[in-house]
């Protein structure tokens, strides 16, 4: 049924939890998918290649994206604009895949509210703050005040824990990915409420 029109996977969590270590631990794993490349305005990491990891634009190009109704929902997140575009999202889910977004709190809502009867969503994060605070400082890519700001929205963030569908302690890499790919194959299964009675017509019918 809906492995032909596809299902969402929602990732949220605090910057540091290892979203984006998970992803690539899982992407072999799991089947037909696209990973959604968001648009942001925040300056590029080292490390990092634009069209890749990110869209990198101006704070006056994402405005514009934003006044053409290109985005399926974006947010500021510390400071900076991040958006999903909807037109990937769209054919991807023409073809039948799953379509993983690392998103916030604030995009989740957005698509819960647009999309909830095929999303799934998995909140991941550290064991405690402390490691949090530990791993943020050890990846030295940020400066104090930015770790500052992530550790502030991290505990903001948490406290929204009860609107994921699934909550992942990143304790051990190998185990979250584990729980993760589970989760992400049985996302695929999630029943779209606009195609449930024609399943059942069909279903009836061939008697
Ligand atoms: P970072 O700057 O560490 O890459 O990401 C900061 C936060 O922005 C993370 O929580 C990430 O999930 C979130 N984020 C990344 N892309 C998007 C997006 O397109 N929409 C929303 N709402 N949040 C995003």
């Amino acid at each position: 049924m809906n492995k032909e029109t596809g299902a969402i996977l929602v990732l949220s969590g605090p910057s540091g939890a290892g979203k984006s270590s998970l992803i690539s631990k899982i992407i072999d794993h799991i089947g037909p998918h696209y990973f959604s490349i968001s648009t942001t305005t925040r300056p590029m990491r080292e490390g990092e290649v634009d069209g890749v990891h990110y869209h990198f634009v101006t704070e006056e190009a994402f405005k514009q994206d934003i006044e053409e109704e290109h985005f399926l929902e974006y947010a500021t997140v510390h400071g900076n604009y991040y958006g999903t575009s909807i037109k990937p999202v769209k054919e991807a889910l023409k073809d039948g895949k799953l379509v993983i977004f690392d998103i916030d709190v604030q995009g989740h809502d957005a698509v819960q509210n647009r999309l909830g009867d095929i999303t799934t969503s998995v909140f991941v994060t550290t064991p405690s703050l402390r490691e949090l605070k530990q791993r943020l400082d050890g990846r030295g890519t940020d400066a104090e005040e930015i770790i500052e700001k992530r550790i502030h929205m991290a505990k903001r963030e948490v406290q929204r824990i009860s609107e994921y569908d699934f909550l992942i302690i990143n304790d051990d890499l190998d185990e979250a990915a584990s729980y993760l790919i589970s989760i992400a194959n049985a996302a695929r299964l999630k029943v779209p409420s606009l195609e449930i009675s024609q399943f059942i017509q069909e279903w009836e019918a061939n008697a």
